[in-house]
């Protein structure tokens, strides 16, 4: 329906509220929309302070409108027709832009920001409306069209486009910094993965194994996840924490009702560890006051004890059911109720403690060289490069990438792309 269309129109988002900080985040958008859209080998790219223009050449509008859906600092964009700023021009796009063999209702919405350009809008609605009523079945509706025909006249173009497609919101990935969200496989820390993107912040993701007590099937979930969110920043690193002995030594040595809360000290000491290796200010969790046993505010401050680095909480005061919506709007949620367990469940006590004390927690930890194990779990994570594109995923390869000699998995192409310039 929409191959006549040959420009996307984007509108930036809270952009317009950062003053000085606006040609940074312009740019950082510019960035990101050409990463998303890398695979579109003849899109063209213009940017301009108030608006971006996508030219279409060669490739398929909705494709490309499908993947701009999932940038975030665009509020809206629209498929458009550029021509001249002049009235014939006009009213052949508007009517070229449309099927007019299809019976439809419509409505047009003319707009001159050139205030110069020498016919005022209400008379541009009635042009192009009696054109496309002397060329087609079609019946005006003013209040509720089936189709709306959206005119804009600048100084040196003229643009036909669709009504608004909305965006993703938010600001670009990258304007915000480095964040590493600890991913499981259950339904809210996907959905903080997605918030904190949506916030501008860059992030990877660390996941604790236990295997064999967690499965392959288990971690399985957890890169799919990371498929599902990684579209919002372009590609994704996913750090797996090989977590058992670690686990296994928490049961070992201290009371059932505080592994969890020990557990969790641990994923703060190994996720505050990455982070600096990573480069990363923060770290975030999918936590929620009172969701469990485990997650109330005095647990929080037990955990929050190990790290200096701050802990951010995305979705720490929405309701499961906000959560669950959100979910499902991202696609994440089908997959996150797959019934496999991961490290919290399988450890689970029959009483965790709902107010743990820190003194009790370094008692426990007093008994054992964690800090031996959590520096092992740093230098033994497995890292993997998530990619939009499900045939990458499990195309590995070995690559010494980071300065700090650390190992990272890369796939074969990306390695090609990296090594080749
Ligand atoms: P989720 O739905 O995100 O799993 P949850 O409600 O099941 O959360 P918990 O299992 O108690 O809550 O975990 C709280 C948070 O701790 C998770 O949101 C996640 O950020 C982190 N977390 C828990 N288990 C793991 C794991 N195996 N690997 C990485 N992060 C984890
Ligand atoms: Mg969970």
């Amino acid at each position: 329906m929409d191959y006549r269309y040959d420009h996307i129109l984007i509108r930036y988002g809270e952009l317009s509220l950062k003053g000085k900080n606006r040609n940074s985040f312009i740019k950082q958008l510019m960035v990101n929309v050409k990463k998303a859209l890398k695979s579109f080998e003849t899109l063209e790219f213009e940017r301009q302070h108030d608006r971006m223009y996508i030219y279409l050449h060669d490739e398929n509008a909705e494709q490309v409108s499908e993947v701009l859906k999932k940038v975030f600092g665009i509020s809206s964009f629209s498929l458009a027709i550029k021509t001249k700023p002049d009235m014939d021009e006009i009213i052949q796009a508007c009517l070229d832009s449309q099927d007019l063999d299809a019976c439809k209702t419509f409505k047009v919405a003319a707009r001159r920001s050139d205030k110069t350009f020498p016919i005022i809008s209400d008379q541009m609605n009635r042009l192009v409306a009696t054109a496309i009523l002397k060329n087609s079945n079609w019946k005006v509706d003013v209040h509720n069209p089936d189709v709306k025909v959206v005119v804009e006249v600048h100084k040196d173009a003229a643009y036909i486009m669709t009504d608004r497609i909305e965006g993703a919101g938010g600001y670009p990935v990258g304007v915000g910094g480095k964040a590493m969200v600890l991913l499981s496989g259950g339904i809210d820390s996907p959905v903080a993965s997605y918030l904190m993107m949506k916030r501008g912040t860059h992030i990877e993701c660390i996941h604790y194994a236990s295997p064999p007590y967690t499965s392959q099937n288990a971690q399985d979930k957890v890169m799919e996840l990371a498929q599902q969110i990684c579209g919002y920043q372009g590609d994704l690193l996913v750090h797996v924490v090989p977590f058992t002995n670690l686990q296994l030594a928490i049961y070992q040595h201290a009371d059932e009702s505080y592994a969890i809360t020990l557990m969790r000290r641990m994923m703060m000491r190994i996720a505050t560890g990455l982070a600096e290796k990573r480069h990363a200010q923060a770290i975030a969790t999918g936590e929620s006051i009172g969701q469990v046993a485990s997650q109330t505010l005095e647990s929080m401050q037990a955990i929050n004890e190990v790290t200096c680095t701050p802990i951010i909480r995305p979705v720490v005061c929405m309701d499961k059911v906000e959560i669950i919506d959100l979910a499902k709007k991202i696609g994440t949620y089908e997959t996150s109720i797959l019934p496999y367990e991961d490290c919290c469940t399988i450890f689970t006590p029959k009483n965790p403690v709902t107010k743990p004390k820190i003194d009790r927690c370094k008692k426990y930890e007093d008994r054992f060289d964690f800090e031996t194990m959590v520096n092992d779990c740093i230098e033994n994570v497995e890292s993997i490069w998530i990619h939009p594109k499900k045939e990458d995923k499990t195309e590995t390869v070995y690559v010494n990438a980071n300065a700090d000699g650390s190992v990272d998995k890369i796939t074969v192409s990306d390695w090609l792309k990296n090594h080749s310039s």
